[in-house]
């Protein structure tokens, strides 16, 4: 009966990378998988991650599973992470959270939350998005509809377009926003837009669905979630489901969580007991290493200011890459390329079309996305003359 299943081409962006491992080229340039990684290429262990996992290493004495709404001081630990430790809706008793295999398992729980309060519920998601989105969200049976959201000509925010388009969402529809340092544009709205999104969710009824999964790695921990928290403050109802993969670096140990504020506690409480049963019906229990490592390093106070110093310096060694490109860019070819400063996070779309990333790819082995997505951090000292030196040939 397992014949009739074909074979599936495998996922473009972990087939450029892989073509990239490949490659024989020493001079390669790898810009497609969005992990952080540092000067010599490498995806980096923090040291408050590696203290807290010798310890948990010489303290732990069980593997039996751990509660199913997962470790407790990981889940206050990543409350106040995301919603601020003064958040008066954790104040109030208003927050539950539930701890899941990574971001996509706290947006699948999301998914599967939202699926149980309104049968396939319509999802508005920015144009673009992260791919997965759909998968993820779409075969619990929601269904989408886009809004338009980054402008290529201006390599920024079509708000106006954005509002216009969120008009039409309606009460028992949910719109699906990135907390921060957009996935694959690197466009993020501004505080101001936010609170006219809260404006509209107030008035229109609609439901905010954040995905945070690079807090810290914009403009830091706290202007990171200040739109997300403007949110929170002013709506009595939200799911947010955030990933601890790239602020904490522990991509593979799957450590996230989906957070509900309610109406009230009671509410709260109801929307991690159906969590809990979503759970139970996908994948049962979460793994606990990450998230019992995470819990320590947001708890303590020594590992916790290890972790954010460490944090800060990839932040800023980020925003230190987005200028440097910039200027060897603009040194390259004449064109503005004051776009990349001024986006957030790890991803930006450089403007190339298809064929010229391919040509990148072939006549260059720098290799990107298609659609001309790059990982900023995957940039280095050196590379980054490469880079710009390659893209001024395709473009010229
Ligand atoms: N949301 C977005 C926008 C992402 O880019 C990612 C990771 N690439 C995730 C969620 C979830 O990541 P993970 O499951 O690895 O924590």
């Amino acid at each position: 009966m397992l014949e009739v299943l074909p074979r599936l081409p495998d996922d473009p962006i972990l087939g450029l990378a892989a073509a990239c491992r490949a490659d024989p080229n020493p001079n390669k340039v790898d810009l497609t998988v969005g992990i952080y990684m540092d000067e010599q290429g490498l995806c980096p262990v923090f040291e408050a991650v590696q203290q807290a996992q010798r310890q948990l290493i010489e303290q732990e004495s069980s593997k039996a599973y751990i509660p199913p709404a997962g470790d407790a001081a990981f889940n206050t630990g990543i409350q106040q992470l995301v919603l601020g430790a003064d958040s008066s809706a954790l104040l109030a008793g208003r927050v539950s959270s539930v701890q899941t295999p990574g971001g996509c398992g706290a947006l699948r729980i999301g998914a599967e939350i939202i699926q149980a309060a309104r049968p396939n519920a319509r999802v508005w998601v920015s144009d673009p998005t992260w791919p997965v989105h759909i998968p993820l969200l779409g075969s619990v049976g929601l269904r989408f509809e886009s809004y338009r959201y980054y402008d290529a000509p201006s390599h920024g925010v079509d708000f106006e377009g954005m509002v216009a388009d969120l008009k039409s969402a309606q009460r028992g529809d949910v719109v699906l926003l990135h907390g921060c340092c957009h996935n694959p544009c690197g466009a993020d709205l501004e505080l101001e837009q936010w609170a006219q999104i809260a404006e509209m969710a107030e008035q229109q009824g609609f439901l905010p669905f954040i995905d945070i999964a690079y807090q810290g790695l914009g403009d830091g921990l706290e202007r990171d979630a200040a739109g997300l928290r403007l949110l929170v403050e002013r709506l009595p109802e939200l799911i947010v489901a955030a990933s601890c993969s790239k602020n904490l670096g522990l991509y593979r140990e799957r450590t996230g969580a989906t957070l509900f504020i309610g109406q009230n506690s009671a509410s709260a409480e109801a929307l991690q007991s159906q969590a809990l049963v979503a759970a139970r019906r996908v994948y049962s229990m979460p793994p606990a290493h990450g998230a019992l490592i995470a819990g320590r390093v947001l708890g303590d106070q020594a590992l916790r200011q290890s972790w954010q110093n460490e944090l800060e310096s990839m932040c800023r060694r980020i925003n230190t890459l987005r200028s440097d490109l910039r200027s060897k860019l603009e040194a390259a070819v004449d064109q503005d390329f004051s776009f990349i400063e001024r986006e957030k996070g790890m991803f930006s779309f450089l403007g190339l079309s298809a064929e010229q990333a391919q040509r990148l790819r072939r006549e260059h082995s720098v290799y990107m996305l298609d659609s001309s997505r790059i990982n900023v951090a995957g940039i280095n000292a050196a590379n980054i003359d490469i880079v710009a030196r390659s893209v001024a040939q395709v473009l010229g």
